[in-house]
């Protein structure tokens, strides 16, 4: 019997094991993918504190390391329901189930498609969720980014050091990225931004080759592209525990600060909850709060 489950082992998740352990509480982490979270694919954090500059990978291990000699168990199996035993609750992944006394949902969000047809079979193919992962394949070729988040622009500046040209689609004329971030992608010398327009098909033949967009106007015009980078934002990751966990109608826990959820025993933490903020610190604050919160509640049984 485990004090606490969380699962998802990124900044939350990891940040919580941290606090539970330290609480002396038995902790297992379940994870469906690696260690790290969304995290992984940043390529230098410099947004939080103490830390000027440092990769998502290198913040990620660094964590996992701390988790891992402070005790807590990880097991990478994917959770894909909850079970209420009385007071005890019972998670159940894909390979086994494990008994818990409170359960802390850190899954954070999955890439946000933009559903075209063959979006799915291109991704390896010139299709990319992820620059920092896959931008090296495309030294010297001419790529896209589409998207106006931070995400997008980040990815865009990152893949301007590598592509010989990068595009910039954006269905509208105003970023949601910081102005600093878009400033530095326009002054690129190989950069362009296409604004008030979307993709409407993706264009092949055994790879991606290009894509077709459409504009405000309703004209539509194709581009020659080596590589699509799409970042259009992300989609929490919750659907497993719906028909228990109350959601907003966007899929997100709902939830305020304190991390409760609608189940006395079950806190959520991390990118999947409803939040204004969804930065890094904000995911380690949430772990901690999400920690203390399931240490109360442990505590007065
Ligand atoms: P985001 O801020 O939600 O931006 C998503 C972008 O995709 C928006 O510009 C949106 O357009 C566009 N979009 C959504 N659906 C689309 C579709 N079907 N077709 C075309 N465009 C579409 O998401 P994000 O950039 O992934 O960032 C998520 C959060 O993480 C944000 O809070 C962000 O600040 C944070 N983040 C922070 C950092 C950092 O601090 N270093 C780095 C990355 C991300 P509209 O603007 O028109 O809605």
């Amino acid at each position: 019997m485990y004090d606490c489950i969380i699962i998802g082992a990124g900044t939350a998740g990891l940040t919580a094991a941290i606090y539970l352990r330290r609480a002396s509480k038995k902790v297992l982490i379940l994870e469906a993918k690696s260690y790290g979270g969304q995290i992984t694919n940043t390529l230098t954090i410099e947004n939080y504190p103490a830390e000027p500059h440092i990769s998502g990978f290198d913040f990620a291990t660094k964590l996992y390391n701390q988790v891992k000699d402070l005790g807590a168990e990880i097991k990478f199996e994917k959770a894909i329901d909850i079970e209420i035993n009385n007071s005890n609750k019972i998670v159940v992944t894909n390979n086994s189930k494990y008994e818990c006394k409170t359960i802390i949902l850190a899954t954070g969000s999955d890439n946000r498609k933009l559903g075209l047809e063959n979006e799915d079979e291109l991704i390896g193919k010139g299709v990319s969720y992820c620059a920092t992962c896959d931008g090296n394949f495309y030294k010297d070729k001419v790529v896209a980014v589409v998207g106006g988040g931070n995400a997008a622009l980040q990815e865009a500046l990152y893949l301007s050091d590598i592509a010989s040209y990068v595009y910039l689609i954006h269905r509208r004329d105003e970023f949601r990225a910081d102005k600093d971030t878009v400033n530095k992608f326009k002054e690129k010398n190989n950069t362009e931004i296409i604004y008030n327009s979307i993709i409407t098909k993706l264009l092949y033949d055994s790879k991606l080759n290009g894509i077709e967009i459409k504009n405000n106007d309703g004209n539509i015009s194709k581009l020659d592209i080596d590589g699509l980078f799409i970042a259009v934002g992300r989609i929490p990751e919750n659907q497993n525990f719906a028909k228990l966990i109350n959601l907003d109608s966007n899929g997100y826990v709902i939830s305020s600060e304190d991390c409760n959820t609608n189940i006395p025993g079950i806190y959520t933490a991390g990118d999947n909850r409803t939040k204004t903020v969804r930065q890094l610190v904000t995911a380690a604050s949430d772990g901690a709060i999400a920690a203390t919160e399931a240490i109360k509640y442990l505590n007065t049984k």
